[in-house]
């Protein structure tokens, strides 16, 4: 079992091959690894990531077959399938490290800030299980000065998402709650930033 400093040095140390355009060889598909993982597995972290076509998580850390447990959702946000998928891999593979990405320029967010400035009774169609999810985390920083400042105002509201959904996963389970209190697992929060492509794990890394 890979523990959660050793799967964020992991993550960082590819994030930074990413940035630097290099690749890993190891993460490259080769027949010996598909067959040797044919029959079990042992992601070394889950990350809980947005949908945004610009987030491909295994391709920003340059990971390969087998290396991480994925969730993707717009906005990343944590309902009760999100859960039970984190719960999941902890308790079946052993996997310690749990992280939260979100990312700059993320549609999501601005489309909750969108929602949050429409008028009452606007339908949002089935975007609203995502808007609705989002937007308790983000309302009251949308009621701030901030509000005059709109590119400062979605980046604040991106990282007070991905608190929110951290502190949802913390305290949300009672599985992952005990495995961070008894067993070492960590849930940290992290943004991407799309143009540098940067990983700034910025929430519960360990001094
Ligand atoms: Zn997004």
């Amino acid at each position: 079992m890979v523990s959660a400093r050793d799967a964020l040095a992991l993550l960082l140390d590819g994030n930074r091959r990413f940035v630097e355009d290099v690749r890993s060889r190891d993460t490259l598909p080769a027949r010996g690894r598909r067959l040797a993982l044919s029959s079990s597995q042992e992601p070394f972290a889950v990350i809980l990531g947005c949908s945004d076509s610009r987030v491909p998580v295994e391709i920003v850390f340059d990971q390969g077959l087998g290396d991480l447990f994925v969730i993707r959702v717009a906005g990343n946000i944590v309902a009760p399938s999100q859960i039970g998928s984190v719960e999941f891999a902890a308790e079946r593979f052993g996997t310690r490290l749990v992280v939260v990405m979100g990312h700059t320029h993320c549609g999501a967010i601005a489309a909750t800030l969108e929602v949050i400035a429409a008028p009452p009774g606007a339908r949002h169609g089935n975007m609203q299980s995502i808007v609705s999810r989002i937007r308790p985390a983000i309302e009251s920083l949308a009621r701030t000065e901030l509000a005059r400042d709109p590119e400062r105002l979605r980046h604040e509201a991106m990282r007070a998402n991905v608190r929110a959904s951290v502190n949802h996963l913390r305290h949300g389970s009672e599985v992952i709650e005990h495995l961070a209190d008894h067993d070492d697992l960590l849930v940290v929060g992290a943004e991407l930033d799309l143009t540098t492509g940067v990983v700034d794990f910025f929430d519960g890394i360990p001094g």
